[in-house]
């Protein structure tokens, strides 16, 4: 795990629970706010909660770079909370074959490289809430407790996937949100069954949460599970089917 550094305002700013998820992460590819530069897992990193409006981004820094610290930013143009790429939101996406009762189902997971919240208030002690899960929420996923089934469709969202090529079994993901919002882009390493299983559903459920999926070798199911279930059973999960179709 990363050696994550706060100061006091930024923690006051975080409160506990924000201190938590920030302090408990291992930066893979993070973005140095001041250099621009990966910071490598291995190096210490200072937290900059940068405060727009009504969004708070958390950030990360090499020492050298930036002091942790809490920075008001000038509003940004959009009044709506984005998750856009641009906005300091990397995503991580895995798709699994994930077992729901007895179905085995193609699964697409989403992880936040870093939280992003949203500042529901002013000054010290103000709520700042997951952007990402409150995001998703308004646009017709549910929390999700236990994998038993499929959660529910949400209609409109839509994903498409490049057909991996034998050799490197690498696909183009794209998924858009209702309203042609692009959500994600970028590449996803499927299992053969995921492909097999999205051929015969037409839809592929899609998790939005932290999990830590990072840290487990590819090949180890068991332990890809288990966290799925923990983050579920901690209710830090939010799911929903999408449609998703193959390209071409
Ligand atoms: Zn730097």
């Amino acid at each position: 795990m990363t050696d994550i550094r706060m100061s006091l305002d930024v923690r006051t700013a975080l409160g506990p629970d924000g201190v938590a998820k920030a302090g408990a992460v291992t930066l893979n590819n993070a973005i140095c706010l001041g250099c621009e530069k990966k910071i490598h897992p291995e190096e210490p990193a200072n937290v900059v909660v940068r405060i727009g409006g009504r969004v708070a981004h958390v950030r990360y820094a090499h020492d050298h770079c930036h002091p942790s610290a809490v920075v008001e930013i000038p509003e940004t143009r959009s009044p709506r909370a984005s998750a856009a790429p641009d906005e300091g939101m990397a995503m991580r996406m895995t798709a699994a074959t994930v077992e729901h009762g007895r179905a085995a189902l193609p699964t697409l997971i989403a992880e936040p490289e870093a939280p992003v919240y949203l500042n529901t208030g002013t000054g010290v002690g103000s709520e700042l809430l997951d952007v990402l899960a409150s995001h998703v929420l308004s646009r017709g996923f549910s929390p999700v407790g236990r994998m038993r089934q499929a959660p529910a469709h949400a209609g409109l969202w839509l994903a498409t996937y490049t057909t991996p090529t034998a050799e490197d079994r690498i696909a183009q993901l794209t998924v858009m949100e209702p309203d042609g919002t692009l959500f994600y882009t970028g590449t996803i390493a499927p299992p053969p069954q995921w492909i097999a299983g999205v051929e015969q559903y037409g839809w592929s459920v899609l998790y939005v949460g932290k999990i830590g999926l990072a840290g487990i070798p590819a090949s180890d199911q068991k332990a890809k599970m288990r966290l799925m279930r923990e983050a579920a059973a901690n209710g830090q999960f939010v799911g929903a089917r999408i449609t998703i179709h193959p390209l071409g």
